[in-house]
C-alpha cells in the first residue's frame, strides 16, 4: 500500500535564559544554537530508530491520521506519551508498523474502537512490533475477533481494559476520555464503537469510530455538551452518511475534519452530504484518500497541519 508519512513544519524555539549581562546571554545563545545544530536535531527511540528530534520536545504534540487505505489508524504523539487507536486492516499493517517504528518508541495506549477488521486487523502486528502499555476496548464479541485480541494481548503480557462510558486514561500530557460506548447490546456494531474524545493542552480531537445515528444520539443525551465541542474531529465511520448526524456534528463544531477511507472505496466514502454539511459549516477538510497520511501540529493552543516531506528525504536526512 503506498504510503506518505507527513513531513516537516516545526520551527525549534530556543529559550535565553534571563542572564543580568548581556554578553554573556549572547554568548550561551550562540553556544547552544551551535550545540543544536550539531547533536540537537535526531534522537534515538527506544527501539534504535532515528526519530526526528522535533518530535520530542515538551509541550508540543501531533495527531497522525495514518493513510491505512480502507480503515482508521490515528496516532497521538508527545514528548513523553503515545496513544494510538485503531490499526487499520491486516493487508496495511505493514505499513503502519512501519511508521511506527520510525515514530515511536512504545506505545502507552492501544485503543481499538470496535472489532471490525478495519480498526482492529493489524492489532495483532502492532503488539508484535512496538512495545504496548495496556489495550483499551469494549469488550463484546464479533466473529471471534475480541478473543482472540484478548488471547494476542495476554501472551504478551499486555493488560486489557474494557472501554466504556465515562473511563478516563492518562499519558503524560495525552488524556483520553471515554463519551461512548453508552451500551454494548446495539443490534449494529458500529455503534458499540468507542467514542474517544483526547484533550493535548488545550487542544481535543473526538474519534468516534464507525458509530452511527443511534451510537451518536446515545452520546449526546449521555454526556455533558461541552465533553463533545472539540477542535479536530475524526470523521466518523469513514464520512458516511449514516454517520456525522447535523445535531452531533453541531455538538463538535469543529475547526478541522479529518476523513481516513480508501481511495476509490466501493462504499462510496465519503458521502456527499457529509462533505457538504463539513464545507457548510466552514471546517478545514483533509482526506487520506486524496491526501494520504495527514499530520497535524499543536502547541497545545493552536493547530497546524504539518507541510508535505517524504519519507525517503527524512531518512536520507537523518543519514
Ligand atoms: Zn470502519
Amino acid at each position: 500500500m503506498e504510503k506518505r508519512p507527513g513531513g516537516v513544519g516545526r520551527v525549534v524555539k530556543k529559550k535565553a535564559k534571563h542572564m543580568g549581562r548581556e554578553w554573556l546571554k549572547r554568548l550561551l545563545t550562540a553556544l547552544v544554537s551551535m550545540l543544536l545544530s550539531i547533536f540537537g536535531t535526531y534522537s534515538y527511540a527506544q527501539t534504535g530508530k532515528v526519530i526526528p528530534r522535533r518530535e520530542l520536545l515538551s509541550g508540543t504534540a501531533s495527531f497522525h491520521f495514518i493513510d491505512v487505505g480502507q480503515g482508521d489508524a490515528t496516532l497521538i504523539l508527545t514528548g513523553d506519551a503515545a496513544v494510538l487507536i485503531d490499526t487499520g486492516t491486516g493487508d496495511s499493517a505493514g505499513a503502519l508498523t512501519a511508521y511506527l517504528k520510525t515514530y515511536v518508541g512504545r506505545l502507552d495506549y492501544l485503543i481499538l474502537t470496535h472489532p471490525h477488521d478495519d480498526h482492529v486487523g493489524g492489532a495483532d502486528e502492532v503488539m508484535d512490533s512496538i512495545p504496548v502499555g495496556r489495550v483499551l476496548m469494549p469488550l463484546v464479541e464479533h466473529n471471534g475477533y475480541t478473543e482472540s485480541l484478548m488471547r494476542q494481548a495476554a501472551e504478551r503480557g499486555i493488560p486489557v481494559f474494557d472501554a466504556k462510558l465515562g473511563g478516563q486514561y492518562a499519558a503524560g500530557d495525552i488524556t483520553c476520555t471515554l463519551l461512548g460506548p453508552v451500551r454494548k447490546d446495539y443490534e449494529n456494531l458500529n455503534d458499540v464503537s468507542a467514542v474517544v474524545r483526547v484533550d493535548v493542552g488545550g487542544v481535543s480531537l473526538l474519534v468516534s469510530g464507525d458509530a452511527e445515528l443511534e451510537g451518536e444520539t446515545d452520546v449526546l443525551r449521555a454526556n455533558d455538551p461541552a465533553l463533545l465541542d472539540c477542535d479536530i474531529y475524526q470523521v466518523g465511520h469513514h464520512g458516511s452518511s449514516t454517520s456525522t448526524s447535523l445535531e452531533f456534528y453541531t455538538a463538535i463544531s469543529p475547526d478541522h475534519c479529518v476523513i481516513s477511507c480508501g481511495y476509490g472505496n466501493s462504499y462510496g466514502h465519503p458521502h456527499t452530504t457529509v462533505l457538504q454539511l463539513l464545507t457548510l459549516s466552514g471546517a478545514q477538510i483533509y482526506r487520506t484518500d486524496t491526501e494520504g497520511t495527514i499530520v497535524l501540529d499543536t502547541d497545545g493552543e493552536t493547530v497546524t497541519r504539518r507541510g508535505s516531506m517524504t519519507w525517503e528525504t527524512e531518512a536520507e536526512s537523518a543519514a
